[in-house]
């Protein structure tokens, strides 16, 4: 874990232009709060809706080749899965001499969907926090945690621009940190997730759904318990505030009982087993090849599996329920 030294590296990066490409969740979030923190900020986007917003919020918006062609640092802030393109077609035949890129996830320098030459200085800034917090926690005077990396470093001084530019995100205030990854590490532990915890927490919704409606309770009570009421959001904030199992104390006793008692029954030797095997098949590659293919076969078996959700009872109740909540 780090924190910015004593050392203040702004000379390195005060005179340079911080272009964002993308003006989407992280990008409208991380311009604002480096333009604040003094630095001169363009952003490159498509001319549309988010290249608006980016003017409206004062920014001098350009075309992605142009904005490249402007900037010493790039930040890219579009979706992981069209950078690729981006980047070949429109960023790499722009890209200054020396410039720095900077990822906000590992994904595409960790499978080397993007090489950048030689010369580029490449860094990772990954937020652990959604576009909407980055700003939020600053203009509130507060930092917000990231996951950071050195990929390649021409000119060894790729870890002082970094520690620079986590500065002036406001990352090292109150409640923020560094912590000193690596792209490789960001992949695994950003895709286990959502390939473990958050997939089985959907799928083990729509069991319980099952299982308690064939038993007699009403759908409404189950959506409600599930994650409708919001106490799942309440539990999430407490384990981020007080820790996984100190916010036990949160609940009665008997629920805690409960939760001890039971929970540990569904994690057997199978399940870690799977969670093992998604982990080797990230670090290897087999997931995004399986993705890659997904994306130039145009999204069949992602918008198959959309549809096959919708088709469960589940989501006409959730809807009829919805409206009474005025959601
Ligand atoms: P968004 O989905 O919010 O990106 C939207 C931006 O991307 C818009 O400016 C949009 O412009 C542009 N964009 C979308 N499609 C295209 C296209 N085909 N060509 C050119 N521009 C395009 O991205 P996020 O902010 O969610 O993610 C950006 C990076 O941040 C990713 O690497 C992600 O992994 C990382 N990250 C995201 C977090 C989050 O909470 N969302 C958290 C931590 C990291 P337009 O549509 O006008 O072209």
């Amino acid at each position: 874990m780090t924190k910015l030294d004593n050392k203040d590296y702004f000379s390195e990066i005060g005179n340079k232009i911080i272009g964002i490409i993308g003006y989407g969740n992280q990008g409208k979030s991380q311009a604002l709060n480096l333009r604040d923190s003094g630095l001169n900020v363009i952003v490159g986007n498509v001319n549309d809706n988010y290249a608006k917003d980016a003017e409206k919020d004062g920014f001098k918006v350009y075309d992605i080749p142009e904005a490249v062609k402007k900037s010493d640092i790039i930040f890219l802030l579009i979706p992981d899965e069209i950078q690729k393109n981006i980047y070949k077609n429109h960023i790499e035949p722009n890209i200054k001499i020396g410039a720095t890129l900077v990822f906000a996830s590992g994904y595409n320098y960790f499978y080397g969907f993007i090489r950048p030459r030689s010369d580029i200085t490449v860094l990772m800034i990954a937020p652990r926090m959604i576009g909407w917090g980055v700003r939020d926690v600053y203009v509130n005077d507060q930092g917000f945690p990231s996951l950071v990396a050195v990929g390649q470093d021409p000119n060894n001084n790729g870890y002082s621009i970094l520690m620079t530019l986590c500065d002036r995100l406001g990352m090292f205030r109150k409640g923020g940190c560094a912590v000193l990854s690596s792209f490789k590490e960001e992949t695994l532990v950003d895709l286990l997730s959502e390939h473990s915890w958050v997939g089985v927490m959907l799928y083990s919704f729509r069991a319980y759904y099952d299982v308690a409606t064939e038993l007699g309770a009403s759908p409404a009570s189950v959506i409600l318990e599930l994650y409708a009421s919001g106490e799942l959001a309440e539990i999430a904030k407490s384990m981020r505030d007080m820790g996984l199992f100190n916010q036990l104390k949160t609940h009665s006793r008997t629920s805690q009982y409960g939760q001890l008692t039971r929970g540990p029954l569904y994690i057997t030797d199978e399940f870690k087993k799977t969670l093992k095997n998604e982990a080797i098949n990230i670090l290897n590659g087999t997931f995004a090849r399986e993705w890659n293919d997904e994306e130039n076969n145009g999204y069949i078996v992602y918008n198959r599996l959309h549809e096959m959700a919708k088709e469960h009872p589940m989501e006409t109740e959730e809807r009829k329920l919805y409206k009474i909540l005025g959601r």
